[in-house]
């Protein structure tokens, strides 16, 4: 099987997987117990922090909660910051933030304001900023989109949120940007999601950064683990496989970032333009390419590509169960229902091979070729 669906989750990493077993075997104890055993594990967690933390922010400055994963980080920074009056954030986002901002007017904590996308989905800046007032609590800006992969440049976008505003705390869902794209936080970053599932770690971990000056609310309340900020015993395992797991996509981030580009152009340049048309721009991560076969269903493509051995997504895998039938991210790019009805996300993993992408090419033309035929 050639699976294409990275995006959605990754397959764990079984290095990281065979380093972090004696987690399991032997160091199972809990790391709030008083004895030498339990307490030893305090040190693996401080250990994994780092770790996770250092490559992508100034220690000093920032640190790392764990959290059972990016949906819980993203909604504890919102449901802990978003205050009376109103919050800010893109139409672009994944349903954990999307669907958690308008909880927000549900439970009449604030009014949500949803900024609009450019074509190649990020966010437009100029109407983002307009949005944004003295009654703003509460900004969330996501920094790679998960359906259509454009980049946000939250660094920038932050800065510009905090003159407009400095009392605004800024938070960004980096779900699809952690350990794939080479960044630093800046300063004017609060809050940061991660979560482990999506580079090679287990589902059920997560991760959220934050400004160290910044005092977070507990989300999760109990034993008071991870300094009160997030109540539970910690997942030792799949926390110390997460840090192997980002240790190694770390090593070869830019690299892969390099050959993964090379790759996406290569599945582009080698599908057929009388069926497929191009979503995600060059200027996106090169872990996801979006394209979409205009007049056809990318769910029945999906299935078709899966009979033969090739496993893709149609958007976002989290948000399968919505009622709505169209994206609305690939809808706020501006594209119109037709193109929304036929789009097929590929993503990739350091994993993929350049052979798997020839042949992924091969079984997309295949595929998209014998439905446009069915259909005429
Ligand atoms: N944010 C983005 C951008 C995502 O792509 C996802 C998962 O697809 C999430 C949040 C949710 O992460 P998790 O599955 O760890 O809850």
């Amino acid at each position: 099987m050639i699976y294409l669906d990275n995006a959605a989750t990754t397959k764990p990493s079984l290095a990281a997987f065979e380093r972090a077993k004696e987690f399991v075997s032997e160091k199972y104890y809990n790391p709030s117990a008083l004895y030498t055993e339990g307490y030893a594990l305090q040190s693996e967690l401080k250990k994994a922090r780092s770790v996770l933390l250092s490559k992508v922010a100034d220690e000093n400055f920032f640190e790392f909660v764990f959290t059972s994963c990016g949906t819980e980080s993203d909604n504890q920074a919102i449901f802990s910051f978003a205050r009376r009056g109103n919050a800010v954030t893109t139409l672009g986002e994944h349903s954990a933030v999307s669907a958690a901002f308008h909880e927000l007017k549900n439970r009449g904590v604030a009014e949500p304001r949803f900024a609009p996308l450019n074509p190649d989905g990020s966010v437009n800046v100029e109407k983002l900023l307009e949005l944004i007032d003295e009654k703003t609590s509460f900004v969330s800006v996501m920094h790679v989109n998960n359906e259509i992969g454009a980049i946000n440049d939250i660094n920038t976008i932050a800065k510009l949120v905090k003159k407009k505003n400095p009392r605004v705390v800024f938070h960004s869902d980096g779900v699809q940007a952690y350990g794939k794209i080479p960044f630093k936080l800046g300063k004017e970053i609060d809050l940061y999601s991660v979560s482990a599932h999506k580079i090679g770690g287990l589902k059920g971990v997560g991760g959220l950064i934050k400004r160290k000056s910044l005092v977070l609310p507990p989300y999760i309340i109990g034993g008071g683990q991870e300094s009160g900020r997030r109540s539970g015993t910690e997942n030792v395992f799949g926390i110390k496989q997460f840090q192997y797991a980002f240790e190694e996509k770390f090593s070869s981030l830019k690299e892969d970032f390099a050959r993964l580009t090379e790759y996406r152009e290569l599945l582009w340049e080698g599908l057929d333009k009388t069926v497929y048309t191009r979503l995600s721009s060059v200027n996106g991560t090169p872990y996801i390419l979006s394209v979409a076969a205009k007049g056809l269903r990318g769910e029945i493509l999906l299935h078709m590509a899966n009979d033969k051995g090739l496993i893709v997504g149609t958007g976002s895998a989290c948000s399968s169960n919505a009622k709505n039938r169209y994206s609305q991210v690939i809808l706020a790019c501006g594209f119109d229902e037709r193109t929304a009805d036929g789009v097929l996300r590929l993503s990739f993993s350091p994993e993929t091979t350049r052979e798997e992408v020839l042949q992924a090419t091969e079984i997309l033309n295949e595929v998209g070729r014998d439905l446009s035929s069915r259909m005429k």
